[in-house]
């Protein structure tokens, strides 16, 4: 079983590693997976991750298909985090556009994403369906975290709007990709404002239908600097992710 791999999401441990710690306990899915699928006995060894950016080695001391035990080894430092956050606002997509915007976004290292509804925003779900949208979404999250072994699962904010990113977004960072914008790349940005990687970053991203001009002129007024991604229009669920992964690459979050 791959050690470098958190693919298991525990509670943190109590009392960590060394003597009188908590058993480990992993139950549901993951427990049938383990003994079921990989067929893991007592005595093999796992990285679990706490989901907040530790991880641990953990010895199985029991195994059932319905719950498996384990001792923590020893703490380790997370790997797969990268060290800039970034978080995607993203004007709310239609269908599996959203799920794959999340899904990739994970995979590709994103640390938090805020879904909003803007003035075009096509998909508008009513108010009493925001709790499942984002159970749903928390769900695809967290199943990517697992599969692209991160040590954090990226948060999923409640369904806002500009009124609720105003406080975001006025407090941190921020980049708006404009396809109206003529002059500003991103590269060009990052390279003037950043010329070191910053710890944090917001990504405002449009949905389909782009931004209106009032919505640009209101970010630009909250600090946001808005980027062009060069002369292709590239579809609303194409751009988040990429951009993300440009980001990083630029501060070379995609080493080995
Ligand atoms: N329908 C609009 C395009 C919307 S694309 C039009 O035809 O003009 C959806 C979102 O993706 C945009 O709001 C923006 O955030 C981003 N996007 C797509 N292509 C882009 C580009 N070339 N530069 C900057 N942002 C882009």
């Amino acid at each position: 079983m791959g050690k470098q791999m958190p693919k298991f999401f525990i509670n943190p441990p109590t009392n960590g590693e060394g003597k009188n710690k908590t058993p480990i306990i992993i139950e549901g899915e993951d427990a049938y997976h383990l003994a079921r699928v990989l067929r893991a006995k007592p005595g093999a060894q796992i990285t679990a991750s706490d989901g907040q950016g530790r991880c641990y080695e953990v010895i199985l001391t029991e195994v059932t298909p319905e719950s498996v035990r384990g001792e923590v080894l020893k703490v380790l430092p997370d790997q797969a985090e990268p060290a800039l956050k970034i978080t995607l606002c993203q004007s709310i997509l239609k269908g599996e556009k959203m799920d794959w915007v999340l899904q990739k976004g994970t995979e590709l290292g994103i640390t938090a994403f805020i879904p909003f509804l803007s003035t075009r925003t096509i998909a508008r779900p009513a108010p009493p369906q925001f709790a499942k949208k984002r159970e749903r979404w928390a769900k695809i999250v967290t199943a990517a975290a697992k599969q692209s072994g991160r040590g954090v699962i990226p948060v999923v904010h409640p369904i806002t709007s500009w009124g609720g990113l105003a406080g975001v977004l006025t407090a941190g960072y921020t980049l708006v990709a404009w396809e109206g914008e003529e002059n500003h790349s991103l590269r060009q940005v990052l390279t003037t404002r950043f010329p070191t990687a910053p710890a944090e970053i917001r990504l405002v991203i449009g949905p389909e239908g782009g931004f209106a001009p009032e919505e640009i002129t209101m970010l630009t007024a909250w600090g946001a600097a808005p980027v062009s991604l060069g002369p292709r229009i590239l579809r609303a669920e194409t751009a988040g992710p990429l951009t993300a992964a440009l980001i990083l690459y630029h501060y070379g979050g995609f080493e080995p």
